[in-house]
């Protein structure tokens, strides 16, 4: 398989420019191409002989968009298809003071949460860096007359952590100066949960802000709804968090979905509250989703206004995350199981 052009850094474009034979300047009109999503067609400042070599060995765009839905708040969902012909979603989202996209960073998603549609079919295979960035290139060339895109989340489909070198690859060319060049601070990484990347985040430079899905605040319960919670305890997950905090002096953020009845009561609000004691965090509370194969309930509003009641006057910083574009199959993965459905193609297999 050829690779994206939108996996490489200057300095890589700078080999590749230099092993085609050409001067080294244009690699930097390469990366504006790179960085406007074109198609080599519209690489016209370039020799034709230079595209005709890269067109042989690399891919300019390796997304093509499949379909997509507008919500009525504005929310974009694309389904794009790679150059390998796999199904991904990405979100546009748009904010008065800066629009957001929300990107996939693998096909399918190996950790089986009970709740998330992603992880429905299991993983199929990891993205490349060049492949999470094209979804934010080619959405950023769609909204460019819109104040383009200023923030990233990487809240899709698949598991950073889980996909962790092209996670950290991905972060470098995103905010690299001579890229796209989103500040690491509007960057936000979710994960279900590995500790020891978490460790290796920080170390490796990411001081963004670091999202944990935590969603029940004992092993006993999480064990019920995570699979990944069979392998780390949350008092791990909270002390990696906390090294997290001491090493970058972000505040990180914890996810937690409310399911009515199985987590959303007075006594799940105190255990929370204990285990984050010591913890710099902010508390968003996500009213789940209610997906196709999966009986869970939403909390009602009620019970989760006052769930966030309850935690704020136990001293905690929480609110209850505004659902954008729930009317266009908002939680993760809906619009490819969806899309997948209707054409009946299969997905991956759960190792
Ligand atoms: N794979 C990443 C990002 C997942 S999506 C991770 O595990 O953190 C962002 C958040 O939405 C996560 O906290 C995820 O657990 C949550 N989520 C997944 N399915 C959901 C659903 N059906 N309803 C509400 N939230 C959901």
């Amino acid at each position: 398989m050829k690779q994206a052009l939108s996996d490489f850094s200057l300095s890589e474009l700078e080999e590749i420019v230099a092993a085609a034979g050409e001067k080294k300047y244009r690699a930097g009109q390469l990366m504006r191409h790179i960085v406007a999503y074109d198609s080599f067609d519209e690489y016209t400042d370039l020799p034709k002989s230079f595209i005709a070599y890269l067109k042989e060995r690399y891919i300019d765009r390796p997304l093509t968009e499949k379909t997509r839905v507008t919500a009525s708040d504005g929310a974009v969902r694309y389904l794009f298809e790679t150059a390998s012909g796999d199904l991904i979603e990405s979100v546009f989202l748009p904010h008065g003071y800066g629009n957001s996209v929300c990107v996939s960073c693998q096909v399918g998603c190996a950790m089986g949460c009970v709740f998330c549609a992603s992880g429905e079919f299991g993983l199929k295979r990891n993205l490349t860096a060049g492949e999470i960035l094209a979804q934010v290139l080619f959405i950023a060339r769609e909204v460019k007359d819109k104040g383009g895109v200023k923030k990233i989340v990487m809240m899709g489909s698949g598991s950073p952590l889980h996909n962790y070198e092209q996670t950290v690859k991905f972060v470098k060319l995103v905010t690299s100066p001579q890229g796209i060049n989103i500040g690491m601070r509007s960057i936000s990484v979710s994960t279900c949960g590995l500790p020891d990347k978490i460790d290796m985040l920080y170390k490796d430079g990411f001081s963004g802000t670091l999202s944990l899905s935590l969603h029940a605040a004992t092993d006993t319960k999480r064990i019920k709804i995570m699979k990944i919670a069979e392998r780390y305890t949350v008092k791990q997950l909270v002390d990696a968090l906390k090294r997290f905090f001491d090493n970058t002096g972000r505040r990180v953020v914890i996810e937690y979905i409310l399911i009515g009845g199985f987590n959303d009561t007075e006594e799940d609000a105190v255990a929370l509250k204990n285990l984050l004691k010591g913890l710099c965090c902010h508390v968003n509370l996500i009213p789940l989703n209610p997906t196709d194969n999966c009986d869970l309930k939403p909390s009602s509003r009620k019970n989760a206004d006052a769930f966030c009641k309850t935690l704020c006057r136990l001293g905690l910083s929480a609110t209850v995350r505004r659902s954008m574009g729930s009317d266009v199959a908002g939680a993760c993965g809906q619009l490819k199981n969806r899309t997948v459905m209707l054409e009946k193609k299969e997905g991956g297999v759960r190792p």
